[in-house]
């Protein structure tokens, strides 16, 4: 075989995927890169389109788009839903089958409920643009109702708004629904008064931000206090469904409950028939190869590998670029003739997280911010990690607008979800 012949498979274009597309400039191959959405999504600013602060299009990019200039790349829309190592193909929902010389997963993970997918339909997570726009609508739409409502047990409890899980997106979602109704939304209501909404963040951990360091956790908790959100820790929720949460064996009415504890891995360890771990993330070798099959590699929110100082490597979008631009690296070693395997070691940047406008803790190890310079720190780089001018401009416009007149412009209920009663 020619080294031009040479066909990488890419499943999946988010953080990861791209890496790989991106280092792969350049290189003597063909790439096809397919995945089931046809963006690539932002999901850090995923919550602000989940609590009306910007809209879809300026966090997620047609990938077709994204890889124009690159001929050899062919970018294909589909669901995978199986690969065959044995005669090296991937196969689609649609029935096609496409044949790898070497393949690339990059699949990612969504929420998990512990065993309990039942409880979805009540409290769902936060991945997709249409989950945050099925957030929003939940929110929008309980406001809506709430106001129509007389009964006072019911119209409280359209106004709880549930958060579950203390992480960086718990918080960040929290931190954002509190700002909406207690200060965004307080003119536009005529019989209720949103400044009366209870936003509950639920943690069972001992404290929220487990991954930041206790002063910094113990700084996000009064913020957030600043903001209103009442913050229960160490109580495990143990039941949702269609009048709210139990936890701590406690009942709270709430008409909106948010998930934000715990993820799953893709399939991706079932396509490949091999082990997973306990959140199914596919256990590569240190160069994220699968075992036996030094073809495949498995990267970002689907593998796990220590190679982190001996430390799991986090689900988190510069590790997934990192591993992509690392197996890029390996690909192109190889089709010159090089195939030494390489150990992937993981280079931390730092933690992250923002509560509300104007707060935010930033653990960059060597230093710890937090405040108003942390908020700004954490809003440049994300503004930076964007894709395009445009983006970056539409972003930081509709943050600076906010900013200073305290409107969210992305207030909009559409598609409405019949299961979700209108009053
Ligand atoms: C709400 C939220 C907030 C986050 N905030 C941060 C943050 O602030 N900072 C940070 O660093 N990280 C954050 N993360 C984590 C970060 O987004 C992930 O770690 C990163 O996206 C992982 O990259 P990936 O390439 O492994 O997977 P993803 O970026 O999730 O990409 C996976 C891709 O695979 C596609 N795909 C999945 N299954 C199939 C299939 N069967 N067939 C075809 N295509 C498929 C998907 O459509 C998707 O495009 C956040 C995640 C979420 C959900």
């Amino acid at each position: 075989m020619t080294q031009a012949e040479h066909h990488v498979v890419i499943i999946g274009a988010g953080f990861g995927g791209l890496a790989v597309c991106h280092g792969l400039a350049g290189a003597a191959t063909r790439v096809t890169i397919v995945d089931q959405r046809n963006h690539h999504l932002f999901q850090p600013l995923l919550y602000q389109v989940g609590t009306a602060v910007l809209a879809t299009s300026e966090i997620a990019w047609p990938i077709r788009h994204l890889l124009r200039k690159r001929k050899e790349v062919n970018t294909l829309l589909g669901v995978v839903t199986g690969i065959d190592v044995a005669t090296a193909t991937v196969n689609l929902e649609d029935g096609a089958v496409l044949h790898y010389d070497t393949l690339v997963v990059a699949t990612g993970a969504r929420h998990a409920y512990f065993g309990h997918d039942e409880w979805e339909p009540f409290a769902p997570g936060l991945k997709t643009l249409e989950d945050a726009t099925s957030i929003r609508r939940r929110i929008l739409l309980s406001l809506e109702r709430a106001e129509r409502e007389t009964d006072p047990e019911r119209r409280a409890a359209l106004l709880t708004f549930v958060v579950v899980g203390g992480g960086p997106t718990g918080v960040e979602l929290a931190g954002a629904i509190a700002e909406l109704a207690h200060q965004n939304l307080r003119e536009d209501f005529r019989a209720i008064d949103t400044r009366t909404a209870r936003v509950l963040l639920i943690e069972a951990g001992p404290r929220i931000l487990p991954s930041f360091t206790p002063d910094l956790s113990a700084y996000a908790l009064r913020a957030l206090q600043k903001l209103g959100v009442e913050v229960r820790v160490g109580a495990a929720v143990s039941d949702c469904n269609d009048r709210g949460v139990v936890y701590g064996g406690q009942p709270v009415a709430a008409d909106v409950v948010l998930w934000a504890a715990g993820v799953r891995a893709s399939p991706a360890a079932a396509w490949l028939g091999i082990p997973a771990d306990g959140a199914g993330r596919v256990k590569v070798q240190t160069d994220l190869t699968v075992p036996e099959h030094s073809e495949i590699f498995v990267i970002g929110d689907t593998a796990t590998v220590n190679a982190w100082h001996g430390k799991p490597v986090p689900g988190i979008a510069p590790a997934a670029k990192q591993q992509g631009l690392h197996v890029a690296a390996t690909i192109k070693r190889r089709l010159r003739g090089d195939s030494t395997p390489r150990e992937f070691h993981y280079s931390h940047s730092g933690n992250l997280a923002t509560i509300g406008k104007r707060s935010a803790v930033i653990d960059f190890g060597w230093i710890k911010i937090r405040g108003w310079l942390a908020w700004w720190i954490w809003g440049l780089a994300h503004i930076y990690f964007l894709i395009g001018l445009r983006n970056r401009l539409a972003v930081a416009l509709s943050w600076l607008w906010i900013y200073v007149t305290g409107n969210r412009s992305a207030c909009l209920i559409t598609q409405v979800d019949h299961r979700i009663k209108t009053g």
